[in-house]
């Protein structure tokens, strides 16, 4: 019997549920067994109309509090969050069908690690103080855009709900947020604990839906801006809709990113590195190193090291904490990611392990490792989001950075290398925005993510995300007489 998943309703406007009697039916769907565990309801138009209202309505009163006034709800709402830690993880692992051994440290967390990082900047962001010639000064004010939306992708459900209402909100605007309709849950918890911890009514709301419900939070003209985590061709249709109107926005988008090992690496801190990168959440992790180059004097131990790894993998329940590989998020990804696979053997790619839907129950598909890899085959170019690693060979370094940056991507990139100098003359040569050495996927909410290319524009997290959710108003303040030619 799995625990009760099902909402008290499918929105949350305004500081309280709501439904839809209207709204088409989404049901929600539990990944390790396709059984339904919950069910909601799409936002009509005129729900979307009561979301953006209240949203305007509450977003003077809430720039008006102080900074410090803003931080202490939304810290408060951290450490509710990680009171229930356990709670809202196993509601991820319902949603996500990921593992709860990952949902306890890696979701319900990470989003209190924002809320409690922005809450405690809250007080502290300010403008300048610019002097000028003859005593005249200026000075800025940081102020809030508004209405910001925010549309998520199924990954990381909680933690992108909360990565991008903690600056927002930090900085006094208002929000709607819209989780992706594959998984709904977990975005109305937050808005029920933001409500617990003391948030007025209208600052953060949530509407369910499809991208036909997207679609017009984008283009109302109350909006200023508007976040997406979600894929490339969303993210190029989600930003041209935005521009239209001239809002801002973050674009947290796809990729393919190379990750790069080295004859002189250590063996078993790169296979981990690969494994984090490609295997972590089902492969299912925007900034994953798919393209795995190693150096020709080292490929044969990695293989053979990576295989003998991952016959570790315990691919079971979720909701078991000795899981520690899950299925992916529905049926229709684990088809994409299966003709993919497909798509390798055609291409002529060698199958080192893995390769196919697990028997068993739900949508898993097994742990996969494609060797002898060519940059021109679709499994090296196209972002899979799925447990499916591409190994491809290279001999110098230049030829391996020539590649790793022939890509439309620019998500991320890391290497793996014992030479300190190396390490960073290759980190500054990678085309992308988020960069490892000797590590893989680290995203402590102290550091600055985003991408490059066609993998986005703006970055969440750390004081950078501020800039993306703020505006700068100059002030000239003339102390002198002022002059005029006539
Ligand atoms: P999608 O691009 O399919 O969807 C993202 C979100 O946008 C969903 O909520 C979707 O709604 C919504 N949407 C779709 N069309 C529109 C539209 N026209 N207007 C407004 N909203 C719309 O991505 P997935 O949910 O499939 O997520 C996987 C993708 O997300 C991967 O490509 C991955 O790389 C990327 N990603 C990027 C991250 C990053 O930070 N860079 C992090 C995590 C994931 P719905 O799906 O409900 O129809």
């Amino acid at each position: 019997m799995k625990p009760d998943a099902q909402p008290k309703a499918s929105h949350f406007i305004n500081g309280e549920y709501v439904e839809d009697p209207a709204g088409e039916e989404m049901p929600v769907v539990y990944p390790a067994t396709g059984e339904r565990i919950a069910m909601v309801r799409a936002a009509t138009p005129a729900l979307i109309e009561r979301a953006l209202a209240a949203a305007r309505a509450a977003q003077p009163g809430w720039a008006a509090l102080s900074g410090t006034e803003r931080g202490r709800i939304l810290r408060r709402a951290a450490d509710i969050i990680r009171a229930r830690n356990r709670d809202l993880s196993v509601l991820e692992t319902l949603d996500t069908g990921k593992p709860l051994q990952e949902t306890l440290v890696a979701d319900a967390t990470s989003g209190a690690d924002a809320l409690e990082y922005f809450g405690g900047l809250a007080g502290a962001l300010t403008g300048e103080h610019i002097p000028l010639g003859g005593g005249n000064w200026a000075y800025t004010i940081r102020e809030p855009l508004g209405v910001c939306v925010g549309i998520g992708a199924w990954n990381y459900p909680t933690q992108i709900a909360c990565w991008k209402s903690a600056p927002a909100l930090a900085v006094g605007n208002t929000m709607v947020f819209k989780p992706s309709e594959t998984t709904p849950l977990s975005a109305l918890k937050l808005a029920e604990i933001l409500t617990e911890a003391g948030l007025p009514p209208g600052v953060f709301n949530v509407v369910q839906g499809a991208g036909a419900v997207g679609a017009p939070l984008v283009t109302d003209s109350r909006v200023a801006k508007v976040s997406l985590t979600g894929s490339v061709p969303t993210g190029r249709k989600v930003y041209a809709a935005a521009a239209a109107g001239m809002k801002h926005v973050t674009m947290e988008l796809g990729g393919k990113s190379p990750l790069l090992i080295f004859d002189d690496a250590d063996l078993e801190s790169a296979v981990s590195g690969a494994i984090l990168g490609n295997f972590y959440s089902s492969g299912q992790v925007c900034s994953n190193g798919t393209r795995v180059f190693v150096q020709k004097g080292i490929k044969e131990a990695f293989l053979a090291r990576l295989t003998e790894r991952l016959g570790q993998a315990v691919m079971g329940d979720p909701l078991d904490e000795a899981t520690n590989f899950g299925p992916m998020v529905s049926e229709g990804q684990m088809n994409i990611v299966l003709n993919y696979i497909a798509k390798g053997l055609e291409e002529g790619a060698r199958l080192v392990t893995g390769g196919k839907r697990a028997e068993r129950p739900g949508f898993f598909v097994e742990p996969t490792v494609f060797a002898d890899v060519r940059d021109d085959m679709v499994i090296a170019r196209e972002e899979i989001f799925g447990p499916v690693m591409c190994v491809l060979d290279f001999e110098t370094e230049d030829e391996a950075m020539a590649r790793a940056n022939d890509t439309e991507f620019g998500l991320a990139a890391g290497v793996f290398t014992r030479d300190l100098q190396r390490a960073h003359r290759v980190v500054a040569g990678f085309e992308a925005g988020t960069c490892f050495i000797n590590s893989y996927n680290d995203a402590p909410v102290e550091v600055p993510f985003g991408g490059t290319k066609a993998s986005g524009v703006g970055r969440e997290n750390a004081k950078a995300a501020i800039e993306h959710y703020s505006q700068l108003k100059s002030v000239f303040v003339r102390m002198d007489a002022l002059e005029a030619p006539f």
